[in-house]
């Protein structure tokens, strides 16, 4: 790539950036104000994002009025899964692009009412890399890695890590069959964010989903002290 080429490339993205941060933090602004807690899920791939929000959605909207986004490149498959716990669910179809831009979910929520809501919960497309330079105006970010995924993740793609409030290490019920060593996984997280609080979860079995739960009604406790 010749310098006239690359400078060109950074200056546009560059700009993105900047677009996307003056659209996230106007977000941010509105969801304190009408009193949502927003919290994005980021992960790879097949990491159970979709398995443990439907798990998620379906408890909590027994109490609060939950809402969902779901960012995929395609397919509203998740949507339509997320949709049967009864919450309010939109799907994300982002074509090529492999991340979720606050401008996206700024035009998917031009309908709903943020004021009838209390959790507003957004899925991003599976991926460990790009999304973890597009801030999304939520107040917390949960990155997911799986016990089938290799404990050197944190340390592999450490700027997701680094770029989220709690880490869940999801699908703990395999732990064993697929010999993960859970306490490299969690040594890996902690040296490359200190102090990162970590669940251990799995959708499948009900392990450490309480706890989650309270993990996320804190959460909104302390972003919307009114509540
Ligand atoms: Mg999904």
């Amino acid at each position: 790539m010749n310098v006239l080429k690359e400078t060109r490339l950074v200056a546009l993205r560059t700009h993105v950036l900047k677009h996307n941060d003056v659209v996230a933090r106007s977000l941010r602004e509105e969801f304190l104000a009408n009193e949502v807690c927003a919290i994005s899920l980021v992960s790879s791939p097949g990491a159970g994002k979709t398995a443990l929000l439907e798990q998620l959605l379906g408890r909590l909207i027994l109490q609060y009025h939950v809402a969902a986004l779901v960012g995929d490149l395609a397919t509203d498959n998740d949507a339509r899964r997320l949709g049967r716990s009864g919450a309010l669910v939109r799907q994300i179809t982002t074509g090529t692009i492999c991340h979720l831009e606050a401008e996206m979910v700024r035009t998917a929520l031009l309908d709903w009412s943020l004021r009838d809501l209390d959790f507003l919960f957004i899925e991003n497309v599976g991926n460990l890399v790009c999304p973890a330079t597009f801030d999304l105006g939520e107040q917390i970010r949960l990155v997911l890695f799986s016990v089938t995924e290799g404990e050197d993740k944190p340390l592999k793609y450490p700027t997701i890590f680094n770029s989220a409030d709690a880490a869940v290490i999801t699908k703990v019920d395999l732990a064993q069959a697929v010999e993960c060593d859970l306490p490299a996984m969690h040594r890996n997280l902690q040296l490359v964010r200190p102090g990162i609080e970590v669940l251990e979860v799995s959708a499948k079995s009900g392990q450490g989903l309480d706890q989650l739960l309270t993990f996320v009604e804190q959460s909104r406790r302390r972003q919307c002290p009114g509540t």
